[in-house]
């Protein structure tokens, strides 16, 4: 199969920057970070504090803290191909003496504390994840219980056989099939933990261990013994030799599906259609407790951005243009100081997903089996793919001299299992796949399974790169991985799952319309509103007006209905209401208890909801108007049961039974009052008239 993103961005962009030290050329893409640039910029610096420097569009004033421009793109600082930035700062000498003759002369200064502060390097300005404050306070030990066999203590005492094993123990991760260290595992081996009394922050045994992979020429050469490349080039600015081999550890361990109604309804839309569908994973990273130190990434929500589907693949339009509004809109929703305490970090976009399903021809029902180690796991397309997203989403650290070290950003592909069924599988690239894509040396081929290296031409200079594999005799080998290299050695596997017990945080029993699927379903202030007056939300009142139980049912329901990912989306789209209210919206909507009885009360008190809720009553069809909701009968869910003439209104389905059935829910071979005949085989959805599917063409 072939998968195309053919919007992909791959321009380059050289930045130019002028300084007291002459004029410096960089390639950087429109999407790098502006810490990528701050890397690049402090490469060129003789003994700057970074913490003084600054950039500008012009020669003199407008100036702009470095540091303040880390996480944003170029694209979004409006950096353009061929600007030129100015740039300004102050060495260490001009600073005056630091360490410890600083500290003394300093005392007797009146203004002490201006002097006393250190100059901050770049990975200490970084604002790191919960997760990540979480394991750097703690020391990751593995406890053990006392060994009955071994151990010839009491239960006080502790020996070799007992001692707690170091998060990095390569017989514990043997042990319990863990293949990969976590992040934090990998930055505690690299650099054990240090009692406070050894060196000072500022001694370079306290330098971050990790700094990211870079394979391209440095400009200018370190030597300045000869003009910046392509003009010239030695041994000194060339990127070394490179041999790739699988990454021993992942930066993210595990992916946690908050509930199985997630995947499913995103998998729906190839159901629906036959088309392949992608989306933006949304939620949380956390502390993952069956690895040592591990993270893992809770996804709440599947936002589908714009997209064309495809029976073999999809196009996608990058960058993504919302991203920031989903950032925005993620940041909003509820996280307090106790759940950050736990490593629980703010709802953000944690990767992506996209279905390859195919049914298998002669059974409509299973699906077909294509990735397998005889095939491939994620194509070469794909995995250059994914090394661009997890590029334009780095993950800050102080573990890197940079403040900024690889990414959480993760791929999960919905795939046919041998046995015919649906399952998911995790990826993430390697550091080298994104410095090799990052530096322009590799290229998907047509055979998925492997990687085309790029020829060298004017301005690109390519490496040596090896790999090793075993030969025809078992002798391990180092192979030229020119022209091309297996994609595997790129790969990093992540484990998926479902929690036990679910507890997802968008809690809304029937969900708002996915955005950007067209035809399939659609998202219109109309519904909207109609379900505001479906849970009659403008007769519901604040606590301390009525705190009676009923008004806190009622209350309850609202809060429930609000707490869907593509209802908060849409609200934050359209605008019929102002931010502040969509601020209190998102907190309701994630709040963690919805029976407390005060929980909706800073939105009820809001003018913004109080006008929406009345226009919704004004809007509404009169035969629905003035039913209280107390005089209507209560389903065993705690919700009223609607007129069937409403249902009807609102393009739902009416059984013989009084409950709702959604669209979504129609069984196969059933039609629908919408007109829609659902094929028993492939389970797309045939117009009424329909006598053949029109997918797999069988009778319906
Ligand atoms: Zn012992
Ligand atoms: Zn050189
Ligand atoms: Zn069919």
């Amino acid at each position: 199969m072939t998968r195309r993103h053919s919007q992909l961005d791959l321009r380059v962009y050289i930045v130019r920057i002028r300084s007291k030290d002459g004029m410096f050329r960089f390639d950087l893409q429109p999407t790098a970070d502006a810490g990528e640039l701050a890397a690049k910029i402090l490469e060129i610096t003789k003994n700057a504090d970074p913490s003084s420097i600054t950039l500008s569009d012009k020669p003199n004033g407008a100036e702009q803290q470095l540091s303040g421009l880390v996480g944003y793109t170029l694209q979004a600082l409006n950096i353009k191909h061929g600007d030129l930035l100015y740039l300004k700062y102050k060495t260490y000498d001009e600073q005056g003496p630091t360490g410890q003759s600083a500290t003394t002369t300093a005392a007797s200064t009146s203004n002490a504390s201006d002097d006393k502060a250190e100059p901050k390097r770049p990975w200490e300005l970084v604002n790191e994840e919960p997760v990540d404050v979480y394991w750097r306070s703690r020391d990751g030990k593995i406890p053990r219980k006392r060994d009955a066999k071994f151990c010839k203590h009491g239960d006080k005492g502790m020996c070799d056989y007992c001692m707690p094993l170091e998060p990095y123990d390569a017989g514990y991760h043997k042990d319990k099939a863990i293949k990969h260290l976590s992040f934090h595992a990998h930055l505690r081996k690299l650099q054990p933990a240090q009692g406070s009394t050894l060196a000072s922050s500022s001694s370079t045994a306290n330098l971050p261990p990790l700094q990211p992979e870079s394979y391209s020429v440095k400009v200018p050469c370190p030597t300045a013994s000869h003009p910046s490349f392509p003009q010239g080039i030695c041994t000194t600015c060339q990127p070394a030799a490179i041999t790739l081999q699988p990454q021993t550890f992942r930066m993210v361990d595990h992916v946690e599906f908050a509930s199985k109604e997630v995947v499913d309804r995103f998998i729906d839309g190839w159901r629906k259609t036959g088309v392949q569908r992608f989306g933006f994973l949304i939620g949380r990273y956390e502390p993952y407790a069956e690895v040592p130190m591990g993270i893992k990434a809770v996804v709440e929500a599947i936002h589908e951005p714009p997209q064309h589907g495809d029976p073999d693949g999809l196009t996608v339009a990058l960058p993504w243009e919302d991203e920031k509004r989903i950032k925005e809109l993620g940041s909003w929703c509820y996280l307090d100081e106790e759940m950050k305490k736990n490593g629980k970090g703010p709802i953000e976009v944690l990767g992506q997903i996209f279905t390859d399903l195919t049914a298998q021809p002669d059974d409509r029902s299973k699906l077909v089996y294509k990735r397998h180690p005889q095939s491939f796991y994620m194509s070469s397309l794909e995995v250059i793919f994914a090394a661009k997203m997890q590029a334009a989403h780095p993950t800050v650290t102080r573990g890197s001299r940079t403040g900024e070290y690889g990414s959480r950003f993760v791929t999960a592909i919905v795939t046919g299992t041998e046995e015919g069924g649906v399952d998911i599988q995790s990826f993430q690239v390697s550091e080298q796949a994104v410095a090799m894509v990052q530096a322009d040396m590799i290229t998907a081929s047509r055979n998925p399974q492997v990687i085309i290296v790029q020829k060298e031409t004017e301005g690109r200079y390519i490496p040596e790169v090896f790999y090793r594999s075993k030969n025809q005799y078992g002798i391990e080998v180092k192979e030229s991985a020119k022209p091309t290299f297996p994609v595997d050695f790129l790969l990093v596997n992540i484990t998926h799952g479902f929690p036990l017990q679910p507890s997802p945080l968008f809690r809304s029993p029937k969900g708002f319309p996915i955005e950007n699927r067209h035809g399939i379903e659609e998202q219109t202030t109309d519904k909207l509103l109609a379900e505001i007056n479906q849970i009659d939300a403008a007769s519901v009142v604040a606590s301390p007006i009525d705190s009676s139980f009923e008004a806190r049912r009622a209350r309850e329901k609202v809060a429930k209905w609000l707490s869907d990912w593509h209802l908060l989306a849409y609200w934050n789209q359209v605008e019929i209401i102002g931010r502040e209210d969509i601020k209190a919206i998102a907190k309701v909507a994630t709040s963690p208890n919805f029976e407390e009885a005060t929980v909706l009360d800073p939105l009820l008190e809001r003018d913004g909801w109080q006008t929406l809720t009345a226009v919704a009553v004004e809007s509404a069809p009169s035969k629905s108007r003035n039913t209280g909701s107390l005089s209507r009968p209560m389903d065993n869910d705690g919700f009223e049961e609607i007129p069937p003439e409403l249902l009807e209104e609102m393009g739902m389905d009416v059984d013989s039974g009084s409950r709702p059935r959604s669209r979504l829910d129609t069984g196969p071979g059933a039609s629908t009052s919408s007109g829609t005949k659902m094929c028993p085989h492939c389970t797309f959805e045939n117009d009424a008239s329909a006598r053949d599917c029109e997918v797999c063409g069988l009778p319906l």
